[in-house]
């Protein structure tokens, strides 16, 4: 595929092999673009601003509206792209896709609800005789850049709200699972005027590095990993910047919780696209006095996943994103068992390949449970009350979602008022969201909120005007 930059094509005579994970074969090819490119494309972006900023909200919704349509319609074909390029397995593929039509759908319902407000400014010393109000005016550019593991609902995330709030975006997907967004981002760009949604594939060291700091880039809205993160915060100088980064979620099911219901929720939590998921859970902390009955039904559920091509709309379990990132699992997991731990099930690298692993005997010094492990294994954590449940949960440096699960309101309020993280759901695993809710996680998960009303509150400035009448 090529690049999309003020409404063209842009090729290169570099460019990067996008692989199958499942059977390394390659998908398409993409450009290798420089800084060059990344200015050209933000010089378009620029350029365009003008641009949406004069069409009315009404015309952006109308606008978002057809492109939901054209999404809508091609969603089935763009859901085989995102198997083939992330090794996803399809019945995902497909549940990212409705779940990125929904959002865009939201995006264009939301660019008719931008509103400032009156500020009374004679409450303050200074301020009778004022009327003054606020409104809340677009950005100018912004840069989105996404990871791998989620490359349509991720990058509609930042462009629908985005663009809703009359902003121009850079889309900059991952090179290792660019096209299905590339296709997205040509999806747009038929519904508005050149330059409006570009994208530039390429290193994110080099062409990410420009983006950030560049001064004609206004916000950045970054999702990935941590280390990348803190590249970015760091080198952003004065942006505004969201980030949306790495999850090492819990999971509590406490002495008094339906556990039928609790290991279905381990199962789906821990082992949605093999665990590459940043609100995957990856920490299950469970009251001793339920956990050999949680176990024996845990390793029972998890064996009859099925593993295999993720083409197979009856795939469970597909391949990790590559050989590196499957080899990063199993070093993990190797490392546990030197301290200790003891698998119940799985274990075992295939190439790209690595079963769901349940881990007994776990201790806080493993770096299964320190990490974020980007992969299908669930280590478990035995506790002795709700008090310990709470310590465990909040024994880690990432501070994305968490789930418990118990019968009493008591105790599942208790947790969700003192577990530090973004989200916490009672009786559902972390593994959940709507695209409409509040999404972002707090101390090293990220700064910031998505979903798309405050994605699009986050995608604007407010500007206070105020008239002396005196
Ligand atoms: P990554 O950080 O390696 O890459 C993310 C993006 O950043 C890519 O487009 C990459 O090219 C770009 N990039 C790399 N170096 C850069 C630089 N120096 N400057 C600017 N951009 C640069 O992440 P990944 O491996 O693709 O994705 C997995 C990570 O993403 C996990 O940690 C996961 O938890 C996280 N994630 C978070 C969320 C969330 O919403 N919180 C959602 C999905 C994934």
């Amino acid at each position: 595929m090529k690049m999309l930059i003020n409404g063209k094509f842009e090729d290169k005579e570099e460019t990067f092999n996008v692989i199958n994970p499942y059977n390394n074969e390659t998908v398409d090819t993409v450009p290798i673009s420089d800084r060059g490119d990344v200015k050209k494309a933000i010089s378009a972006a620029n350029m365009a601003k003008g641009e949406i900023q004069d069409m009315s909200s009404r015309k952006v919704s109308e606008c978002l509206y057809s492109a939901y349509e054209s999404l809508k319609a091609e969603q089935k074909k763009i859901a085989k792209t995102i198997t083939e390029e992330t090794g996803k397995p399809i019945k995902d593929s497909l549940g990212e896709m409705a779940r990125s039509v929904e959002t865009l759908k939201f995006a264009a319902e939301e660019a008719k609800r931008i509103y400032g407000e009156t500020v009374p400014l004679d409450a303050g010393i200074g301020g009778k005789g004022f009327f003054a109000f606020t409104q809340k005016i677009p950005l100018g550019v912004v840069a989105a850049i996404t990871p791998f593991n989620y490359p349509v609902n991720l990058a509609i995330h930042k462009i629908a709200p985005a663009i809703a709030a009359k902003n121009t975006v850079i889309l900059k997907p991952s090179l290792q699972a660019p096209l299905a967004a590339m296709i997205l981002a040509e999806i747009i760009d038929a519904e508005f005027p050149n330059g409006v949604i570009n994208t530039v594939t390429g290193y994110g060291g080099e062409i990410g590095d420009e983006l950030t700091v560049n001064e004609d880039i206004d916000k950045i809205s970054f999702t990935g990993s941590v280390a990348t993160g803190l590249l970015i915060s760091n080198r952003a100088g004065m942006k505004k910047v969201t980030l949306e980064l790495g999850g090492n979620d819990p999971l509590i099911v406490l002495e008094d919780a339906n556990i039928e219901k609790a290991v279905k929720a381990a199962v789906l939590g821990s082992y949605l696209y093999s665990g590459q998921v940043c609100m995957a859970v990856k920490r299950i902390i469970i009251d001793e006095k339920i956990a050999d009955e949680f176990i024996d039904l845990f390793v029972k559920e998890t064996e009859k996943l099925k593993i295999g091509d993720p083409m197979d709309p009856k795939t469970d379990i597909g391949p990790l994103i590559d050989e590196n990132a499957a080899k990063m699992v199993e070093q993990s997991v190797v490392e546990s068992y030197k301290k200790g731990a003891r698998p119940l099930t799985g274990g075992n690298r295939d190439g790209n390949f690595f079963e769901p692993t349940i881990l007994d005997n776990i201790t806080p010094d493993m770096s299964i449970v320190i990490n974020e492990t980007f992969g299908p294994v669930s280590p478990i954590i035995r506790v002795n009350s709700v008090e310990e449940a709470i310590n465990a949960a909040n024994d880690s440096e990432f501070g994305l979602q968490a789930g418990v699960f118990t019968e009493s309101i008591k105790n599942g309020l208790k947790c969700a008022n003192e577990i530090e993280t973004g989200s916490v759901f009672i009786n559902k695993q972390s593994t959940f969201r709507t695209d409409n809710m509040p999404f972002g996680g707090f101390k090293m998960s990220g700064i910031g909120k998505e979903g798309v009303k405050y994605a699009v509150e986050d995608m604007t400035r407010t500007k206070l005007i105020g008239m002396n009448l005196r």
